[in-house]
């Protein structure tokens, strides 16, 4: 056996928008009734953990608070890893609720913060966004959960938190301090200490190349890019990012390959 554990990608693997990807959690269940640690990593800031372990659930699916980790925890873990306290959050419901039950004290326009976390903000204003620039532009610390350019809906792709992030650079000219999800190995090295896993105990599976797979050449981790949710073959000779493998789904991988999981 190669893999003591699987490290999952949620959008395009799991599901896409709301449709179950059957064949994708067959293959997951089947894993983790044969004692493979199953580990959900997500860049979608917009959810809670907790939001996603009753999804996970719904679908049949074993998940806690410690196999499922998204951009949110990531960046609120890393806020309060440094000594962080006031954060002036641009994102939704899985971020505010992540800071909270984390000890941090999310707070409103016009008052001090020494962090600003950025994610996927559906109901953001100019207002909201203006003071979020102000105070980076006065020092505050720059968190993005993450930089994807796009958001995966049903019916194709509309702008991600990158957007969010570009405006604020626009304006104050600073890059993120720390960008706390995938492709960064922040967040899958959190995910892994939580897990008593080692890098080179996973393997990453992903639909995406710039997050998933890059995620793995950064780390040095292997990756299975599966082609049910954006990339496509094409793309990797596009973009000259290698997986270690690519398979249509993942029950078409594992039945391929079963010694690599102790099948
Ligand atoms: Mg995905």
């Amino acid at each position: 056996m190669k893999y003591r554990g699987i490290i999952i990608d949620l959008d395009g693997v799991v599901w896409r928008g709301r449709k179950p990807i059957k064949r994708n959690i067959e293959a997951i269940k089947l894993l983790h009734s044969k004692g493979l640690k199953t580990i959900y990593l997500s860049n979608n800031a917009t959810r809670s953990r907790k939001e996603y372990v009753e999804l996970l659930r719904e679908h049949g699916l074993a998940a806690d608070l410690r196999t499922v980790i998204n951009s949110a925890y990531a960046a609120v873990e890393y806020v309060r890893e440094h000594d962080g306290y006031k954060v002036f959050i641009v994102g939704e419901a899985g971020l505010y609720y992540e800071a909270s039950i984390a000890g941090l004290l999310p707070v409103t326009i016009g008052t001090p913060a020494d962090h600003v976390i950025t994610g996927m903000d559906r109901f953001s204003t100019y207002y909201k966004l203006t003071y979020a620039c102000r105070l980076i532009k006065n020092g505050a610390v720059f968190v993005a959960a993450n930089t994807d350019r796009t958001y995966p809906v049903e019916d194709g792709e509309d702008p991600g938190a990158g957007t969010i992030v570009s405006f604020i650079e626009t304006y104050s000219g600073r890059k993120p301090d720390i960008v706390t999800g995938k492709p960064n190995p922040w967040i899958l090295d959190l995910a892994l200490k939580l897990n008593d896993l080692k890098r080179e105990e996973v393997l990453i599976i992903g639909d995406r190349l710039d997050t998933d797979v890059m995620l793995g050449l950064n780390t040095g981790v292997d990756t299975l890019l599966v082609l049910t949710g954006v990339a496509r073959v094409e793309d990797i000779e596009k973009t000259g990012i290698n997986p270690t493998y690519v398979a249509k789904d993942l029950l078409d991988f594992i039945s391929e390959y079963p010694d690599l999981f102790g099948l």
